[in-house]
């Protein structure tokens, strides 16, 4: 049997030291899993962080962000991006660090009037995260490269000037406990990514932005805003 036309190229992301790529599976995103963004989100701290997904081929890699269209009002969050190698249902927190592959640094870019409405409506989210080019991703860093993926700097500047700043240390779910929750709704799979949510410090780019995100022991990601 034959395709009815030419299926779309398979999402990957490039691999730091390797000429192999990581295929995409899925998307996981957690929202609300730094205090700080918690509340500058109108959020209440005691509640549970909560997922929701972007698409596979919603990644970018070129450095470039195109300002997206039917918004004015698109925000940057700065997140480490959990790669996995493996999965399965109802993975143990002390299990869950066997099965991740890498880190990277991602960018969740959200158009937040978008969102703003959807929740106003108790509405799904899609419109406002799952869009063309809304998750701009460096290359993976092996897992075995990188120290301590549970604390360290993240940071994000625009134009050179500091917007976003914490540590992963700050994370409310931790790594093996998003795993664990995820793994309990979803059947995980190698190629899933995890983006782990965002520190304070939200906020709007404008067409010609330079946006600079990085994490300690992962690495830098630029990308201007075109
Ligand atoms: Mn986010």
């Amino acid at each position: 049997m034959t395709y009815v036309f030419t299926p779309a190229l398979q999402p990957a992301l490039p691999i730091k030291g390797s000429d192999k790529l990581f295929p995409i599976h899925r998307i996981y995103c957690v929202g609300r899993n730094y205090a700080e963004h918690t509340k500058e989100m109108g959020g209440d701290t005691k509640d549970p962080p909560f997922f929701f997904q972007k698409n596979a081929d919603n990644v970018a890699i070129d450095g470039k962000f195109p300002y997206p269209p039917a918004t004015q009002n698109v925000h940057f969050e700065i997140e480490l991006v959990v790669a996995l190698k493996s999965g399965g249902v109802n993975i143990k927190a002390a299990d869950a660090m066997s099965h991740v592959f890498g880190y990277a640094v991602g960018i969740d870019m959200t158009r937040r009037d978008l969102q703003d409405a959807a929740k106003k409506l108790a509405r799904p989210w899609e419109v406002a995260k799952a869009f063309e080019h809304s998750a701009p991703c460096t290359a993976l860093v092996p897992a075995q490269h990188v120290e301590s993926p549970s604390k360290g700097a993240i940071w994000l500047d625009v134009n050179g000037e500091r917007r976003q700043t914490g540590d992963l240390s700050q994370m409310i779910w931790d790594i093996p406990h998003q795993i664990e929750f995820l793994s309990g709704l979803f059947e995980l799979k190698a190629g899933d990514l995890i983006f782990t949510g965002t520190p304070s410090g939200v906020g709007a780019i404008k067409r010609g932005d330079k946006m600079k995100g990085h994490i300690d022991g992962v690495g830098d990601l630029e990308v201007v805003v075109a």
